[in-house]
């Protein structure tokens, strides 16, 4: 949709990125190394949970091959690894998942299918616990190809749940849109993202009731 014009894949990380700042007056997200370190995993997350438009399509990850081409290009997975269609009915049910948990942390309720396929997820990825050359703790997957680049997603999410951001990371509340959106007001209290189908969509309504209240 034209108000959503967004990049997708790798593009879509470095558009998200550059414009963690509003040049012309501010906020600045990335205020400290903390909130970089958070923003970076939280947008991972994002970029996977909208890959699909749930209110009108497209769905970015249409088939195995596309699959298998953002996970590279989101240094997810090696190239060349083969995707089957096993796998992309896997990494579907994982971003859906993920998209659960996003939303309980937001106020939704907790569905046990999506804990459930996080779990898995996390055992069939064999994500192990490990301390790094820089002396740092990661969580990391052994298997590779599509079961190792969900392990990575599910140890992202993993990772950012620890973090005091947490919270701010929200899926609009529109049920029929459920995009993924990072919170960047002061008192984190936005509800909606900020695509203009949606906020407009919330405005005119707001602007119904206030007429009719006042009629
Ligand atoms: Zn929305």
């Amino acid at each position: 949709m034209a108000d959503r014009d967004t990049a997708t894949g790798a593009l879509g990380l470095v558009q998200a990125y550059v414009n963690t700042v509003d040049l012309r007056d501010g906020p600045e997200q990335l205020a400290d190394s903390n909130t970089l370190g958070g923003w970076l995993v939280a947008n991972g997350l994002m970029a996977y949970v909208n890959t699909v438009d749930l209110r009108d399509g497209p769905e970015q990850l249409a088939d195995s091959n596309t699959l298998g081409g953002w996970l590279v290009a989101n240094g997810l997975m090696e190239a060349a690894e083969p995707v089957s269609k096993k796998d992309l009915e896997h990494a579907i049910a994982v971003r859906e998942a993920i998209r659960g948990l996003i939303g309980a942390g937001s106020g939704a309720k907790v569905y046990p299918i999506d804990v459930a396929t996080l779990n898995e997820a996390a055992v069939v990825s064999r994500l192990r616990a490990r301390f790094g050359a820089d002396g740092r703790s990661r969580l990391e997957p052994e298997a590779r190809g599509v079961a190792g680049a969900m392990g990575k997603l599910v140890a992202a999410l993993f990772t950012a749940m620890a973090d005091e951001d947490w919270g701010r990371l929200k899926l609009c509340h529109d049920p029929a849109c459920r995009w993924a959106f990072y919170d960047s007001s002061r008192n984190h209290s936005s509800r909606w993202c900020k695509m203009a189908s949606c906020g407009n969509r919330q405005k005119a309504r707001r602007f119904r009731e206030r007429a009719k209240s006042g009629a």
